[in-house]
C-alpha cells in the first residue's frame, strides 16, 4: 500500500513539473500562432492565470486536464479508487464562476477547452477551427 501511494505521487509530482508546458497547450499554441495569431503565455495578471492571452481580441484561454480539473461527465476524469480523497485533495481548481465574471466584467471571453476535446487529430481539426472562429467573433 505505501509503495502505491509513493508511485502515485511521485507520478503527481511529476504531472506538476510537466504542467507549466503540457501538450495540449502546445497543440492549441502551435495552431493560434500558425494562424498568425499573437498571444502571452501564462499571464498571471489576469484572474486565473490564462494559458493563453489574446490582448487584441479580449479573449484569454484556459485548456484543462480532464483529471486535473475533474472535467464533468468525462471518462478522462474519473478519480481511482484507492485513496480517492487523497486524490480529491489535489486537483486543481477549475476556473471558477468569480474569475470568469471579474475577466467578463473587464469585457474579455473566456474559453476552456478541454484536453479531451482536442485529443484527437479527428477532433482537433474539428475544434480548433471552431475555437479560431470563437476568438475572431470578439472583435
Ligand atoms: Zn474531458
Amino acid at each position: 500500500m505505501a509503495d502505491v501511494l509513493t508511485e502515485k505521487q511521485r507520478h503527481y509530482n511529476m504531472s506538476r513539473i510537466r504542467s507549466k508546458n503540457t501538450k495540449p497547450e502546445e497543440v492549441v499554441r502551435k495552431y493560434l500562432f500558425s494562424k498568425g495569431f499573437r498571444y502571452r503565455k501564462n499571464d498571471a495578471r489576469y484572474p486565473g492565470k490564462p494559458d493563453i492571452v489574446l490582448s487584441k481580441y479580449k479573449t484569454v484561454i484556459f485548456i484543462h486536464g480532464c483529471f486535473w480539473h475533474q472535467h464533468p461527465g468525462c471518462k478522462a476524469a474519473r478519480i481511482p479508487d484507492t485513496n480517492s480523497e487523497f486524490w480529491k485533495s489535489k486537483f486543481e481548481k477549475n476556473i471558477d464562476v468569480k474569475e470568469k465574471r471579474e475577466l467578463e466584467e473587464a469585457g474579455w471571453k473566456a474559453i476552456v477547452l478541454w484536453e479531451c476535446e482536442i485529443s484527437t487529430k479527428k477532433k482537433r481539426e474539428i475544434r480548433l477551427p471552431a475555437l479560431e472562429d470563437e476568438i475572431k467573433s470578439q472583435l
